[in-house]
């Protein structure tokens, strides 16, 4: 019988532990380091007094490739993993009072749009059309390709064919595009917003990101029945059902190298013999902590990172029938707030408040007539230490704004609170002084400049997750696991 190939994962992040599936259904012998006592990275949850919060993601979108990837191999359990399409994405709160509820229906969510804001709706069913046509045309290119083949083939390309591409007018930045198409200041910042579900500025970020907005509004979004963690214990238990072995309170301190081939991965003095070995750890911090001299590549060595997040998780004594799932009470000055993030390093006085409460659909995740608050607020990556009195203060901002835009304080009703900083998701996650996605979009370069699958000095060394290409984000990271399959098989 042929001997079974070695792969050695580091990271049981959601690119980790899909990586380790596709490679497990392609018969490799697998083994995932992981320096927690749990598999799942970002994607955690908290429970508390018979409250249970989601930690990290919140937002589900593109769920196929979730299940497809649980239907790998002989076992396929893809229709086990039960989710739900929200009939409501979000709800939108102003400071001037203005309330705007987003129906799944794009025309639904358009005629909201022209009732509170005067837009009319067709502009905005205009701009679902083109985000969708630009993602369609584009995401088999961009999202499930290589970098390396992304450049190669733009490089082919005759002028012409790069025309339609050019249309996008990626020099223009995300806020640029979105004022000129929209007259309400309101709709400008629903689009806006987009920029952040890769921590990026819509300031800075290219108009090409526009398209994200097609993902929520014309495919959907998503919840899974039993709450985000639900999506890392499937696809854990599938890892497991193919042979996946998992040691977890493993730190990998260092890799030994043998004619620019890595031969060794060493977690905890044990040292692991590797034919292949994938990185899930963030890549800035794989570089710094790998005990080795590698190469950096420039975005390592001056990384531009995304922004991080300062997050409450309230235990609510009672429930807010005016709220949703999924909230937002934008600041009322949204180039301030990104200044003040990006360029200052600061959280924001007005900062935009997102609020989530997964009990709204998960009953299990409260007891009976209480909710599950997830309170965040966009904070810069830092690795500042002392930030307890930015904490209060941000607190403090919070209380107010809430106070402000929903006319109640909800001080008296949290029972207990728990909090996440940049400085702990670093130390839990090993992410780059916090960053939530690796580097940010603040370029239209951005794209180019993330770090490939594939290392340039070591024949087999790979890369997974969100801080490498394609991107920060749970549907990216699942694709990147692929890119990761495909480059080794073309080995
Ligand atoms: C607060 C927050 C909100 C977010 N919101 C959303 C959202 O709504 N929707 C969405 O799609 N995405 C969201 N994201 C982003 C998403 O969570 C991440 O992109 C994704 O989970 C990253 O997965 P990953 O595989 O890159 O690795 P990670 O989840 O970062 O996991 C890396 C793993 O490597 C391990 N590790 C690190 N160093 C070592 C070492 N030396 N040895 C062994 N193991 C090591 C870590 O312990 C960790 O388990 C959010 C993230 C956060 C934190």
């Amino acid at each position: 019988m042929m001997k079974q190939k070695k792969c050695i994962i580091i990271g049981a992040g959601i690119g980790g532990l899909a990586t380790a599936v596709r490679m497990a259904a392609r018969n490799y012998s697998v083994i995932v380091l992981e320096k927690n006592n749990r598999p799942g990275g970002k994607i955690h949850q908290i429970q508390r007094d018979g409250f249970r919060f989601d930690t990290g993601p919140s937002l589900f979108t593109l769920p196929n490739l979730v299940t497809e990837l649980l239907d790998l191999g002989s076992d396929s359990s893809g229709s086990k993993f039960r989710f739900k399409k929200l009939k409501n994405v979000c709800r939108y709160f102003y400071d001037d009072g203005t309330t705007i509820n987003v129906p799944e229906n794009p025309t639904d969510f358009a005629k909201e749009i022209e009732k509170k804001t005067g837009e009319p709706a067709e502009n905005i069913l205009n701009y679902l059309k083109t985000a969708s046509d630009r993602y369609l045309s584009s995401a088999d290119l961009f999202i499930f390709n290589s970098l390396k083949n992304i450049i190669s083939s733009a490089r082919k390309k005759q002028p012409g064919e790069l025309m339609p591409l050019l249309k996008v007018k990626p020099l223009r930045t995300m806020h640029n595009e979105n004022q000129r198409i929209f007259r309400s200041p309101q709709v400008i910042q629903i689009f806006d917003r987009y920029a952040t579900y890769n921590g990026s500025s819509p300031y800075k970020a290219s108009s090409m990101l526009n398209m994200i907005a097609h993902l929520e509004h014309n495919e959907g979004a998503f919840f899974p029945e039993k709450g985000m963690y639900s999506i890392v214990e499937a696809v854990y238990q599938k890892a497991l059902s193919l042979g996946v072995e998992f040691k977890f309170e493993k730190k990998v301190t260092g890799l030994t190298s043998k004619d620019g081939r890595i031969t060794k991965v060493i977690a905890d003095e044990e040292e692991f013999n590797a034919d292949l070995v994938i990185s899930d750890m963030d890549v800035n911090t794989f570089y710094r902590d790998s005990g080795r001299r590698l190469k950096m590549p420039r975005s390592v060595r001056k990384p531009s990172l995304s922004s991080s997040a300062l997050i409450f998780y309230w235990g609510m004594r009672r429930s807010f029938p005016q709220l949703d799932v999924h909230n937002i009470l934008f600041s009322s000055d949204y180039a301030g707030e990104f200044r003040s993030i990006f360029k200052e390093h600061q959280l924001f006085d007005d900062p935009t408040v997102y609020i989530f409460i997964s009990s709204k659909i998960v009953e299990s995740d409260a007891p009976k007539g209480q909710e599950n608050w997830f309170v965040m607020i966009n904070a810069p990556s830092t690795d500042q230490a002392g930030m307890q009195d930015s904490v209060d203060k941000a607190r403090r901002k919070i209380i107010e704004k809430i106070q402000r835009t929903l006319k109640f304080d909800p001080q008296p009703d949290i029972l207990f609170e728990e909090v996440a900083t940049p400085q702990t998701i670093e130390t839990n996650t090993g992410s780059w002084k916090g960053a939530l996605y690796g580097n940010n979009s603040n370029s239209i370069w951005s794209a180019f400049l993330r770090h490939q699958n594939k290392s340039k000095e070591f024949g087999n060394l790979f890369f997974t997750g969100g801080s490498v290409h394609p991107g920060g984000g749970i549907p990216l990271c699942l694709a990147s696991a692929a890119i990761v399959e495909k480059e080794i098989e073309q080995l």
